[in-house]
């Protein structure tokens, strides 16, 4: 038996806004438990829950740093304590803090790697054990095509991105023995607060480097990590999976 139980418990970081919205509301169904953290956004959080209930799920969210290696031992042992498991854990919190290499400042570099990267491996570590004894687990990161391409005034996160990608590959190769899948989606350009504030012409640049010729939206990210996270998806496993509309090929 390689799937969940029907009342599956689920854990998105990031889940206030945007592709972790989506991916939170996705997941959800009647009999799964939901949980998701954010930073400061409570207002966002509580658009969630509701759309996680309106779909049929349990709803539970705190504001937990997933940079706080601490904060996030304490929050994924609380929701072992009261949910029992961990079924799915997808890593989403993300931030940018762009700039050109020779201006960049050490706290922007630190700030995206700290919350794109480490907060990855913090909350791997964290439920690594739990979904070892239990013989199940679904992991999916969310990177970015950039990780892969690389872009002008993106070192940090180019970077933070792209080590998200070794990190599922080794983490894959760790936990495949114990019925554990781990993969990467990488978004091309979708439309959340993270890109809102481009300006037009920046925006049509960048649709004209996408062959399907439109912004993707957070829908289309998370319909790809309900994928991988169902008995459809588990063959696959250490696979980098990218939602850019061809932006990558
Ligand atoms: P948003 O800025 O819309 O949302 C970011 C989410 O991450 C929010 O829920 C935010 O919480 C949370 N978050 C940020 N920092 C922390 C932290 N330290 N601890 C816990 N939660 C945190 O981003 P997107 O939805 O656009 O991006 C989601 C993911 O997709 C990111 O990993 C991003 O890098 C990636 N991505 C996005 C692309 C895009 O075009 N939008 C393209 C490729 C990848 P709060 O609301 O409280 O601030």
């Amino acid at each position: 038996m390689t799937s969940p139980p029907a009342d599956r418990v689920v854990l998105v970081t990031g889940g206030s806004r945007g592709i972790g919205r989506a991916i939170c509301t996705a997941l959800a169904s009647p009999g799964t438990t939901v949980y998701f953290n954010y930073h400061n956004h409570t207002e966002a959080a509580e658009t969630t829950a509701a759309a996680i209930r309106q779909a049929g799920g349990k709803a539970f969210y705190d504001s937990v740093d997933v940079a706080s290696p601490d904060a996030v031992t304490a929050y994924i042992q609380h929701i072992l304590k009261e949910a029992g498991r961990i079924d799915v854990l997808v890593n989403n919190a993300g931030v940018t803090r762009d700039g050109l290499l020779v201006r960049m400042k050490d706290a922007d570099w630190d700030a995206v790697m700290d919350t794109n990267l480490k907060g990855a491996f913090n909350c791997m570590r964290a439920v690594g054990k739990a979904m070892m004894k239990q013989r199940y687990g679904r992991i999916v990161n969310i990177t970015s095509v950039v990780g892969v391409s690389g872009n002008a005034g993106q070192a940090n996160y180019a970077a933070a991105k792209a080590g998200i990608i070794g990190l599922t590959k080794a983490v894959a190769q760790e936990l495949a023995s114990r019925n554990i899948t781990v993969n990467a989606v990488a978004p091309g350009y979708i439309l959340t607060d993270m890109t809102q504030d481009l300006g037009d012409a920046a925006k049509t640049a960048l649709i004209d480097q996408i062959p399907l010729g439109r912004i993707g939206t957070p829908e289309d990210v998370a319909g790809v990590v309900a994928f991988l996270v169902s008995p459809a998806g588990d063959y696959m496993t250490g696979q980098v999976i990218h939602v850019s509309g061809g932006m990558y090929m």
